[in-house]
């Protein structure tokens, strides 16, 4: 891969930064505590989903200590139409039970601590401290992977290399630029049918996935 030039990278900030100046996600929660349950359960799930479930499921456990002390199949009944439910709800009570024992029932406000917790990865850490916290982190999910690829940021094959591309890339911002690539992979950059159409970084992508503008 041709390392884009740094006059590259920064415009495609400004641009992004640009078009979704207060972009955040658009998991529904109202505490930490809603969105880090809520952000486990977005794994391999659309927020769309999830946001259909997490009514009923903080209505019945509203908080950690009552999510510690959630009955299984309860738990998996409400979270059934989420994929890999069995182990969601297994790390879900695992996770608040943690909690409650190591940490008074205050879920940590540290990526580092967070990443300790059943069920809890760097991604979700990161998604978590980027959304609540607004802090200067990357998280890579399967869309910001694809934009990062699409737009020659990184050709690295795992997450890990991709956020460490992206990182020194951007270096500041980059819980908005996250936030960003996340809304412009699932509405422009999609994986089928990409809409380079209304795609602003069409001059700046040379991928082959790229389509031609219809009257072009
Ligand atoms: S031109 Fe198309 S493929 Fe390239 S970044 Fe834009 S939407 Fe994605």
């Amino acid at each position: 891969m041709v390392r884009r030039k740094p006059e590259e990278i920064q415009e495609i900030k400004k641009r992004l930064l640009e078009h979704y100046p207060q972009a955040h996600t658009e998991l529904n929660y109202k505490n930490l505590y809603q969105l880090l349950v809520a952000v486990m359960l977005s794994a391999q799930c659309t927020d769309k989903r999830v946001n259909l479930i997490t009514p009923d499921l903080f209505k019945k456990y509203p908080n950690v200590h009552a999510l510690a002390q959630a009955d299984i199949d309860e738990l998996k009944e409400l979270i059934k139409s989420c994929s890999f439910f069995n182990n969601k709800a297994k790390n879900l009570i695992k996770m608040a039970q943690m909690v409650e024992e190591k940490y008074g029932g205050k879920i940590p406000e540290d990526e580092k601590e967070l990443v300790k917790l059943p069920g809890v990865g760097q991604k979700t850490a990161h998604v978590v401290m980027i959304e609540y916290f607004g802090k200067n982190l990357m998280a890579v999910d399967t869309h910001v992977f694809r934009v990062a690829h699409r737009l020659r940021l990184s050709d690295a094959k795992t997450r890990e290399g991709v956020e460490k591309d992206l990182v020194q890339a951007f270096k500041t911002d980059l819980a908005a630029i996250h936030q960003a690539m996340v809304l412009f992979g699932r509405y422009i950059c999609t994986a089928k049918n990409p809409k380079c159409d209304q795609c602003f970084l069409y001059d700046l992508c040379d991928s082959e996935d790229k389509r031609p503008l219809k009257d072009s």
